[in-house]
């Protein structure tokens, strides 16, 4: 059966070229959507640039443009969607993509570490195995995924881990849910499920802070304003932070601002288990929400989701922590 697969390319340097001085610049068109791709055997690609964008510029507005088209895509007969994207803010777009999106259509985000035109490019690479991916049976249902260097990785975990190696996604604590080789989609792992929240419209003003030895309040009073709506704190180690942060931090809980708090560590979870001053056990009594195994900037983009979805209080805390 012909699988009808939904391209939506947004730039990054998988749409990029090297000029002579060896600077990678945007071109007017992505490379990828002029190719000649229409017929892959038994798949059919619909192709779309919603963005042309160095992923630095793309936004929470942008990620719920993409959300809204996918979710048009999965009640037009698509079996399937990929969207390439810059590597910089890719693992917050997927996570945007896999938290509000509510259908077992797969969607597999991909992109590339060189540009179109230079040697070893891993742009195209890419893309063909994300279509693979897409079009896979198995990848019914298994949410939003990211597929780079041959690596089948779940949204919610994958992080960008080096500036310049084609093998930069990875998932710390578990690893890739599944590979591909030699043309085959294999799955070797599931990941528990979670809620997905169809947001209509997205708020931005939460704000994401990395906790440092010697630590003052400074940056926590700086963001106590009436427009702030939620902040994420990468915390020390298991989830501590220095003593001298504590009164800008009640002061923030006072306004009723949600605190999130995750490790800076690139591994593991944050959980309250030191009992001193500015330790976990500290910080979960004064109501800082600990959020489990996501990164800084994750937890940013579910905060953010959450409060959009309107939750507040203990309904916000429990999401947080699905
Ligand atoms: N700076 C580029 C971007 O995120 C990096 C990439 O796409 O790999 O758009």
């Amino acid at each position: 059966m012909t699988k009808k697969i939904l391209i939506l390319h947004t730039g990054g340097t998988i749409s990029m070229s090297e000029d002579a001085t060896g600077k990678i610049k945007p071109n007017a068109q992505n490379p990828l959507a002029e190719l000649p791709l229409n017929s892959q055997g038994q798949i059919q690609l619909v192709t779309e640039e919603i963005f042309n964008l160095p992923s630095p510029h793309i936004t929470p507005a942008h990620m719920l443009q993409l959300s809204q088209r996918l979710r048009q895509a999965a009640t037009e007969g698509f079996d399937g969607a990929v969207v390439t994207h810059g590597t910089d803010t890719l693992e917050e777009t997927a996570l945007f993509l896999d938290l509000t999106l509510t259908s077992t259509m797969p969607v597999v985000v991909t992109g590339a570490m060189r540009s179109s035109n230079e040697i070893g490019s891993d742009g195209l690479y890419n893309f063909r195995t994300a279509i693979m991916v897409a079009s896979a049976n198995a990848s019914v249902g298994k949410g939003v995924v990211v597929v780079m260097n041959d690596e089948i990785h779940s949204a919610r975990y994958v992080t960008k881990t080096h500036t310049t190696n084609v093998a930069t996604f990875r998932t710390p604590t578990f690893g890739p849910i599944g590979i591909v080789s030699e043309g085959h989609v294999n799955y070797m792992q599931t990941i528990n499920p979670q809620p997905h929240l169809p947001i209509e419209k997205v708020i931005t003003e939460v704000y994401l802070i990395k906790a440092y030895a010697g630590m003052t309040g400074t940056l926590f009073q700086a963001l106590n304003q009436p427009t702030t709506r939620g902040i994420v704190i990468e915390a020390l180690g298991a989830g501590n932070l220095p003593p001298q942060t504590l009164a800008a931090l009640q002061a923030l809980v006072h306004q009723n601002i949600p605190l999130v708090l995750v490790s800076r560590c690139f591994n593991g979870i944050a959980e309250p288990v030191y009992d001193y001053q500015g330790g976990g056990v500290n910080l979960a009594q004064m109501g800082i929400i600990f959020c489990r195994g996501l990164n800084g900037p994750k937890a940013r983009i579910k905060l953010l989701v959450g409060l959009s979805a309107g939750l507040q209080g203990s309904a916000l805390k429990k999401y947080l922590n699905s």
